[in-house]
């Protein structure tokens, strides 16, 4: 049962990276050491070897952060529907002050993820509650007079010394994002992230939650120099930048892809992540002065990032490894703290019940996650023995819901893998112990193993089709009720 004694003073942070495969970093085995911040921090906690996303893209996976319910389940999850209760409204309902501040313009107020939270920056939308005041008029005065995005691309990115610039002033000046967030589509701005997440630190009354999500690694890739210079001794040039960014990362027609290519798109990306780790020693500085203990920090991304492991780049449309395999470390600020590395693999959707258990708030029964709080500790739990991540997907783009999209799903189950491709009525059959690249597909070589991924899927996919339905039923009856109004 509820425990309030048991919040009393403690805070949970919520550090999440947009798009961070989980091998770009130190401790996942990475030859560079991109986050050398967080590696410290890593120190005092808990590395999960083996975390995977339950959904591909921000929206499926932030729903089953969030939510510790699969995407696909429960009327979907872009928007949130009202019956997905989630994290920061049950910690609403036990008196916890909660925060958020994002630039993702996938998990803004208009798909519900503002639900339960006290003070909700989301990027795109950002208003700050009164649309009266200075800033917003600001913003709003210079949207009329210019188009932003077309005068950008035309003009200011063609500047020689551009990118100098603004790498200065993001640095010098983050109010300025404030300013330009509502007619630019995405903020990459870690350090104006990190300088409210800090403010929010400095003002807020414990018991506390909050989640701060970084875009900095999403593409495109445009890192600053000085990033850049750690793992390269020249850094790229701007028509350099613009070739990797938009021609080789695109595919544009007639372009080879070869290795050169994605190396050198590998160290953007390798900078982006740097430059998220610079701001993250500063944040942690802060919380070290203001909180020092009786805090959980979480630091976790919403799923990875091909390069061309499979014929492409990114992470829509693909249910891979490079884009399954996420981080999640949590460090639980005490005395007594020591490394661990976990091997056990643990998903997306057991963050809220750990948020939870820290709390010592009851995990509603219908959440599929479990706690990892435990874990963190020395012991380990007793788990379900298969992991799904899944999504809607047609011609390799994200779709939000079954209308406008087929289903792509994977299994995992001790050491195998199981990828159902509705839209190209495509399975595939991976033993990620002898082939972790996914390179051979087992459908013919072990009927039986495919055939108990099938019962899975199968059982899956009708539970979605039944909640679905629901939904649908649902909607009618409002829609009924409705027309019954009219009559
Ligand atoms: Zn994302």
């Amino acid at each position: 049962m509820l425990m309030k004694k048991d919040q009393q003073g403690k805070a949970v942070i919520l550090l999440t990276i947009d798009a961070l495969r989980a091998d770009h970093l130190k401790s996942y085995g990475y030859h560079r050491n991109t986050a050398p911040n967080i590696e410290k921090l890593a120190e005092k906690g808990t590395i999960f070897i083996n975390a995977i996303t339950n959904g591909p893209e921000s929206p499926t996976a932030f729903s089953s952060l969030f939510t510790s319910i699969l995407p696909l389940l429960d009327g979907g999850f872009s928007p949130l529907p009202p019956q997905k209760i989630t994290l920061p409204q049950l910690l609403k309902e036990n008196d916890i002050n909660t925060y958020a501040i994002h630039s993702n313009p996938n998990l803004g107020k208009f798909f519900n993820f503002n639900r339960g939270f006290d003070v909700f920056l989301d990027g795109e939308r950002y208003k700050k509650d009164s649309t009266n005041s200075l800033k917003h008029q600001l913003s709003a005065y210079i949207k009329k007079l210019l188009d932003y995005n077309n005068l950008s691309n035309k003009l200011i990115y063609r500047l020689k010394g551009f990118n100098t610039l603004k790498t200065w002033l993001r640095k010098k000046m983050p109010f300025l994002t404030e300013i330009l967030l509502p007619f630019t589509p995405i903020a990459y701005n870690a350090p104006y992230v990190v300088s409210k997440l800090i403010s929010f630190i400095e003002t807020s009354q414990k018991p506390l939650f909050i989640w701060a999500h970084f875009m900095d690694v999403h593409s495109p890739y445009n890192p600053p120099r000085r990033n850049v210079l750690n793992f390269r001794n020249k850094d790229f040039n701007i028509t350099e930048r613009k070739f990797l960014v938009e021609k080789v990362y695109l595919r544009a027609k007639g372009i080879e892809i070869t290795p050169k290519m994605i190396d050198d798109l590998k160290i953007l990306y390798d900078a982006e992540i740097n430059f998220i780790d610079e701001y993250c020693a500063i944040l942690f500085e802060a919380i070290k002065k203001k909180i020092q203990s009786n805090c959980l920090i979480i630091i976790a991304a919403d799923h990875g990032e091909s390069f061309y492991e499979h014929g492409f780049f990114g992470h829509q449309g693909s249910i891979y490894d490079e884009v399954l395999k996420i981080p999640l470390i949590i460090v639980e600020l005490s005395k007594k703290s020591i490394k661990k590395k976990v091997k056990e693999t643990i998903q997306l959707i057991d963050i809220t019940p750990t948020i939870l258990d820290y709390f010592g708030i009851e995990v509603p029964e219908n959440f599929q996650g479990l706690s990892l709080l435990s874990m963190t500790r020395g012991e380990s739990i007793k788990r379900k023995d298969f992991v799904i991540s899944e999504c809607y997907q047609k011609s390799g783009y994200m779709k939000r819901n079954q209308e406008e999209g087929l289903i792509l799903l994977a299994i995992r189950n001790q050491g195998w893998k199981y990828i159902f491709d509705e839209e190209n009525d495509k399975e595939f059959l991976f033993n990620l112990n002898l082939d972790p690249q996914e390179e051979n597909n087992l459908i013919h070589e072990n009927t039986k193993k495919l055939l108990e991924f099938r019962a899975i899927k199968q059982h899956h996919i009708k539970k979605i089709t039944e909640s679905y339905e629901e939904k649908l039923k649902i909607i009618k009856s409002i829609d009924k009720l409705k027309l019954d109004g009219l009559k």
